[in-house]
């Protein structure tokens, strides 16, 4: 069988750049960073291509001395675009300008060089070949928000890009009489040709299957979250606090349940309008945010409602909290919606006859129902359980 390289090559120059238009128009234009990083690397992956295939037609020096430099570094700015989009999608961005200046020298090495043909090619080959293996760590890095199958993919590809781009370097740097020119009739360009054409189908396939996986992620994050407030939702809280609980339980740490109302919020409405109501919502929540601890957990149960629960926390410091927030409303909603800010809230502690979620927020429930009828802007500890009051007040005395 005769296999053209120049040929290939043409074939695989148009399938890139119609992945470059194929790939916006499958995404659309609300694409997030990761797959614009993605989809604009497989543009100028086409482009460097298009100036590579020219520079084979041209016989006259500068012309093909001018397409090579541009097809050198269209092929390098590709690949750094495509290392960035992989370090976006799966949350561990490193700094690019090591791989951008990587890029740059490289072009201007081989432009500045281009007359020494040994020089040019081992370096553009070697640089190129760096920056697919450099792809290939970026998706091996552990990362256990992503997929491994597309990033198993990706690595593949790059793996075996890398390897015919080096071999094509170390023969036209060092072994030079054996590789004469890039669409020579060589097994190295053969190689190239068909692994370039098939890397580029599984690596398109890949870069489908990381957007979908982000498009999934947003969407489920989206199901979690209160809209107005960026809270957990009632659904979402719910599934955490159960889980937070069952581990409070089996390892025996304290947690306290709050719930917490806004007063006369209806009145905030009717008076100064939704939009101010809403502000009103927001501002409680970014305090909330601000004033917990990591390992702590805030929804919004509903309305002006919210819901808290304080991991490896006792009565006397939940209370403390309660005092602290307390204050930041008081300041912050004078300062930001011209009206002071107040709640009431109800505080459990978690006991050992609370063996359900329910049965610990319907206890802080009703200190927060005492609180609103003790008046409003104060907090209500619940009472313990019969049981453990007992044994709280009848300490057991060895005999
Ligand atoms: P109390 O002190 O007894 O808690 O009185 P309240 O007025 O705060 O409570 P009530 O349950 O009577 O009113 C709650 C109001 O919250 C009614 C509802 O229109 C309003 N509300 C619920 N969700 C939202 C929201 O997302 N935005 C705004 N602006 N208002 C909301
Ligand atoms: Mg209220
Ligand atoms: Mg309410």
């Amino acid at each position: 069988m005769e296999l053209d390289v120049r040929s290939l090559m043409v074939v695989f120059t148009v399938n890139v750049l119609a992945v470059s238009l194929a790939l916006p128009a499958i995404m659309g234009w609300g694409m997030g960073p990761a797959a614009r990083h993605a989809v604009l690397s497989t543009l100028l992956q086409g482009g460097g291509w298009l100036f590579l295939v020219f520079s084979t037609f041209w016989r006259n020096q500068w012309q093909d001395q001018a397409c090579s430099v541009l097809a050198m570094a269209g092929m390098s700015a590709s690949l750094v675009l495509l290392w960035r989009s992989i370090g976006l999608w799966t949350g561990r961005p490193q700094r690019a300008w090591p791989m951008w200046t990587l890029t740059v020298l490289m072009t201007l090495g081989y432009g500045i060089g281009f007359e020494h043909y040994p020089w040019r090619v081992g370096l553009a080959n070697g640089v190129l070949g760096l920056q697919m293996l450099a792809i290939t760590v970026a998706v091996s890095r552990h990362s256990p928000t992503t997929g491994w199958r597309w990033r198993a993919l990706i690595g593949l590809c790059m793996t075996a890009t890398a390897t015919v781009t080096f071999w094509r370097g170390i023969l036209g740097a060092f072994f030079t009489e054996a590789y004469p020119y890039l669409t020579a009739p060589h097994p190295v360009n053969m190689a190239a040709a068909l692994v370039s054409n098939l890397s580029l189908m599984l690596t398109t396939v890949a870069i489908l299957m990381a957007y979908r996986e982000e498009a999934e992620r947003e969407l489920q994050a989206q199901a979690m979250t209160d809209g107005l407030t960026g809270l957990l939702n009632r659904r979402a809280w719910t599934e955490r606090a159960e889980a937070l609980l069952a581990d409070a339980q089996r390892y025996g740490y304290p947690l306290v349940a709050v719930m917490l109302d806004i007063d006369h919020f209806k009145r905030i409405n009717d008076e100064r309008g939704h939009a101010r109501g809403d502000q009103a919502l927001q501002l409680l929540s970014r305090l909330l945010r601000e004033e917990l601890r990591t390992g702590d957990l805030a929804g919004r149960y509903g309305g002006e409602e919210f819901c808290v629960l304080l991991t490896h926390t006792r009565e006397g410091q939940a209370l403390s909290l309660d005092q602290r927030l307390r204050q930041c409303l008081r300041l912050q909603s004078a300062q930001e919606l011209d009206f002071p800010l107040e709640y009431s809230a109800g505080l459990a502690a978690m006991g050992t006859q609370d063996t359900t979620l329910d049965g610990l927020l319907r206890r802080a429930d009703e200190a927060l129902y005492e609180a609103k009828r003790a008046g409003r802007g104060q907090v209500v500890l619940a009472p313990r359980h019969a049981v453990e009051t007992r044994e709280a007040a009848a300490p057991a005395v060895p005999a």
